[in-house]
């Protein structure tokens, strides 16, 4: 039956709960985001209308006022009067928006003109002329006149290029006896506009800009603010004077900023939160993946101890019944089987000595006691009781001490357990090559001990693995030689203890160098106490 991968079930699961929902709801809410976009925009460009309405509705309130006023005056003359040219004097005085008045009978006749100003030229021809221009327009203003509705139409005098263009708003009005007047109020277009402009968005504090343009030309006539012009959106004719457009924008960001940045900002959001929960899978899945590794590795590290104890005890044994039973005739090779059974013993406690140590460690109980040592001491005493057992084994170390090196702080026992732990790997992953250098030296505040083999090596990406609990490279001749992945793992941990690390520098095929880095002893520091104790 095939077996089940633990690792890629999680990763599955991974992916449909998480990480699938989050893309489908993030490209659901990114599509959606255009969407929002034009509603935002549509919403301000509702608002910004509403402002343009209200704007065109004054500019008529305004001309409507003025039109009641002066219909007002008329009605109020005895019958078949005029009024007289000083009320319409004192009229243009309290509407200084107006610049000059007309009056004329329904027929255009008699026209009469009052001004502020002290001569007022050709303003009854100015007049007459727009009276004739458009003679349907006459009619059409008093009809509606008789059927007692008053509409005032707004229309441009002389040059319509001119820079300083007058406009003219004619209505009808009706006197005492009920008889039609052709009226009209010049008014000076940028003044005007101006008047109209400030009433809504001209002070500093509204949140909006307008502006006014004459259409057919583009040309601005006034603006409350120095937008570039095509910025002011919406736009909308002036019901008075259709030849004048007024275009409105916000003053902070325009309507397509505002949706543009919340949008962004949406976009971000989605996106970190996206972020998020790919790294949050991601975490779950190597920590899962860690547990299963872990699992796998302790099941691989019992059969390893258990195969680690039984050949030594089976060789033991057999050399032990061998020797007993007296069939051994040779001396040599009587003491060889002997050499051979404390060969294995030392082995054997070899490896318990780990497992304590490993298990004190795993439990955070492994003592250290700290005291001045030599590293050069510590490598002659490894090499006293483990010579026999490497020479056994084909090897002739060669060892170079460094003569004047500085004291360090150390577990003298722990550190002799990560360096015979380094030494026996040199031994058991040395192959054919069977060369073994143990170098003490120091530098840059540092004294190191080095293990040199010139063995099957280790190739890069397993640098940092080979420390971890447990783990071995399980191929070659790692694979037929035993071991249960502690060593590294212990001499690691011990070298943390001291302060200190583990180099590696290794070729594959070639050999490797593994090297233990004290930090050098300042024997004047007050922090270099003898016999420190420490529990790591
Ligand atoms: P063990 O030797 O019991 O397997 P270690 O923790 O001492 O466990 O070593 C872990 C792994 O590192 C070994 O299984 C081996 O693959 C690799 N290794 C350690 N030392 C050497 C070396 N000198 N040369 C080649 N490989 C090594």
């Amino acid at each position: 039956m095939k077996k089940k991968n633990p690792t890629r079930a999680v990763a599955f699961v991974l992916i449909v709960v998480v990480l699938l929902p989050a893309i489908l709801y993030s490209g659901f809410e990114i599509t959606a985001l255009s969407t929002q976009e034009n509603l935002i925009a549509d919403t301000y460009r509702r608002q910004l209308d509403v402002v343009l309405y209200s704007i065109n509705q004054y500019a008529w309130d305004v001309a409507n006022t003025w039109a009641s006023t002066l219909a007002l005056l008329h009605v109020e003359q005895p019958r078949g009067k005029d009024v007289p040219d000083s009320l319409l004097t004192s009229f243009l005085v309290k509407h200084p928006g107006i610049d000059a008045l007309f009056e004329a009978d329904s027929a255009g006749g008699g026209p009469r003109v009052t001004s502020m100003r002290p001569v007022e030229s050709g303003g009854q021809d100015e007049f007459a002329a727009a009276l004739r221009a458009d003679p349907d327009r006459i009619d059409r203003l008093l009809r509606l006149s008789r059927q007692g509705y008053r509409k005032i139409e707004g229309m441009t005098l002389g040059d319509s290029l001119s820079p300083h263009q007058s406009l003219l708003l004619l209505f009808v009005i009706r006197d005492r006896i009920d008889r039609p007047l052709l009226a009209g109020f010049r008014i000076e277009e940028t003044q005007f506009v101006n008047n109209i402009l400030l009433h809504l968005g001209g002070d500093s504090t509204a949140e909006f800009a307008t502006e006014v343009i004459r259409t057919r030309s583009n040309e601005r006539v006034a603006a409350t603010d120095s937008f570039p012009s095509e910025e002011f959106q919406p736009r909308r004719q002036l019901w008075l004077f259709p030849h004048l457009a007024v275009g409105i924008r916000l003053k902070g960001e325009t309507i397509e900023e505002i949706a543009r940045s919340r949008t962004r900002r949406n976009l971000a959001l989605i996106l970190l939160l996206d972020a998020v929960l790919i790294a949050g899978a991601v975490v779950i899945y190597r920590s899962v993946r860690r547990e299963i590794d872990l699992v796998r590795l302790k099941s691989d590290f019992v059969s390893n101890v258990s195969h680690e104890l039984r050949t030594p005890l089976a060789l033991i044994r057999m050399y032990a019944e061998t020797l007993e039973m007296g069939r051994l005739k040779s001396e040599t090779k009587r003491r060889e089987y002997h050499r051979t059974i404390v060969g294995e013993t030392e082995r054997l406690t070899r490896l318990v000595n780990n497992l304590l140590s490993f298990s004190r460690m795993e439990a955070g109980r492994k003592p250290y006691t700290l005291a001045t040592a030599d590293v050069n001491g510590i490598v002659s005493t490894v090499l006293e009781t483990f010579l026999p057992h490497l020479r056994a084994q084909g090897f002739s170390p060669v060892v170079i001490p460094d003569p004047s090196h500085p004291a360090i702080l150390a577990d003298q026992e722990a550190v002799q357990e990560a360096l015979l732990n380094l030494i026996d790997n040199a031994v058991k992953y040395s192959g054919t090559g069977k060369y073994l250098k143990i170098a003490t030296g120091h530098g840059g505040g540092m004294v190191w001990i080095s293990v040199e083999d010139h063995g099957i090596g280790i190739a890069r990406e397993h640098h940092d693995r080979i420390f971890e609990t447990f783990e071995r490279i399980s191929t070659g001749l790692v694979h037929t030689t035993r071991g249960s992945g502690l060593g590294l793992s212990i001499t690691r941990h011990i070298m943390d203890a001291h302060g200190g690390t583990v180099g590696l520098e290794s070729t594959p095929g070639k050999g490797s160098t593994f090297r233990l880095v004290f930090p050098a002893l300042v024997t004047n520091t007050p922090s270099a106490k003898k016999g420190k104790a420490a529990t790591v």
